[in-house]
């Protein structure tokens, strides 16, 4: 299979990470890519370079002024606090009378859904090459390559149009899909991540034309929280187009894989042309991030039935934390994918 993949993507280095009220190091390192590029490289997949395509994918699925601010807001920061530590906010806007300043720090806080999303010197590059990669991967299949994965990092699921939020800058699987739209009518989103693809959801819910379908830990007790209850379904011209499918936290293979099957039924249903995999792997039991119990065989089971829609198929890398397990995992997945 060819993995599109850019070293640029290891220039983004966040730093700190907030979890149970402690700061800790980034979970969301370099060295997950690193792992995952090397055991594909091991099972012969073949690495090839992104096309760069510009802004033009990018500004199909985010906002211009949110684009702006991500080109922009390292420069800005340091500027205005004087500061090396990565740009991060400390207050998040909330309610209809919120307006956007032009300060940075009142920025960072309009354009990030968390604190998850540091801006360090590498942000842009980093998160414009894995945007550029899940690009070209759409077009190389829209070419007639039948499945191709973009090795995308940072992950983007959680991005929305104008947000950055979990890790995510720019959305991969987003720019994918709408690159597949300028070729197929309809086409599908499977987002396997153990947390809900919220940003992904946010962007398409209102489109009848791109179905989102998530499977994820319940969001009731579970990042990212406010999103990905089974009772979201889109609304507008996108009503039905839309399908959550939680599962307890701590789940494993059984009831990740009936969530599973729940899902592919949704998109058989809807009848696409093509598929956009957000392969997030940390419902894995070996990933150090996640709580979920998905076993190896789990993950190859997964893949056997995503295959059986003998679908198009556009993959992206979502989430999976590093362990010397997680390139196993995805080249597991990507072995019967290809
Ligand atoms: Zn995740």
């Amino acid at each position: 299979m060819q993995v599109v993949w850019s070293a640029q993507q290891l220039v983004h280095h966040g730093t700190r990470f907030i979890r149970s009220g402690q700061i800790v190091s980034s979970p969301e390192t370099a060295e997950r890519a690193t792992f995952i590029r090397d055991a594909v490289v091991r099972r012969g997949h073949e690495l090839i370079g992104p096309r760069d395509l510009g802004l033009a994918p990018i500004l199909a699925v985010h906002d211009a002024d949110f684009v702006a601010f991500l080109q922009a807001a390292r420069n800005d920061w340091t500027a205005f606090a004087g500061a090396e530590a990565a740009a991060m906010p400390n207050v998040h806007p909330r309610g209809p009378t919120a307006r956007r300043p032009s300060g940075p720090v009142g920025q960072l806080g309009w354009y990030t859904g968390d604190m998850a999303c540091e801006i360090t010197d590498g942000t842009w590059p980093a998160a414009y090459a894995a945007a550029q990669g899940a690009a070209t991967a759409a077009q190389l299949v829209i070419e007639g390559n039948a499945t191709v994965y973009a090795l995308c990092r940072p992950p983007g699921h959680h991005a929305g149009g104008d947000r950055a939020m979990g890790f995510c800058y720019l959305n991969n699987a987003a720019v994918a899909a709408e690159e597949l739209r300028r070729h197929f009518a309809r086409v599908a989103i499977l987002d396997v991540d153990v947390h809900h693809g919220n940003g992904t959801q946010e962007i398409f819910y209102e489109r009848g034309d791109v179905y989102f379908a998530s499977i994820h830990g319940d969001p009731d007790q579970y990042y990212p929280f406010y999103w990905g209850y089974a009772d979201q379904c889109g609304e507008g011209g996108g009503k039905g187009a839309t399908l959550n499918v939680p599962f307890p936290v701590g789940s494993g293979d059984g009831p990740f894989l009936e969530a599973l099957a729940a899902a592919l039924d949704g998109i058989q249903a809807f009848a696409p042309q093509a598929l956009v995999l957000s392969l997030g792997v940390d419902a894995s039991v070996h990933d150090p991030h996640g709580r979920h119990k998905v076993s190896d065989a789990g993950f190859r089971r997964m893949a056997e039935m995503i295959a059986r829609l003998n679908l198009p198929m556009a993959i992206v890398q979502e989430g999976g934390y590093a362990s010397a397990a997680l390139g196993e995992t995805v080249a597991d997945i990507l072995d019967i994918l290809g």
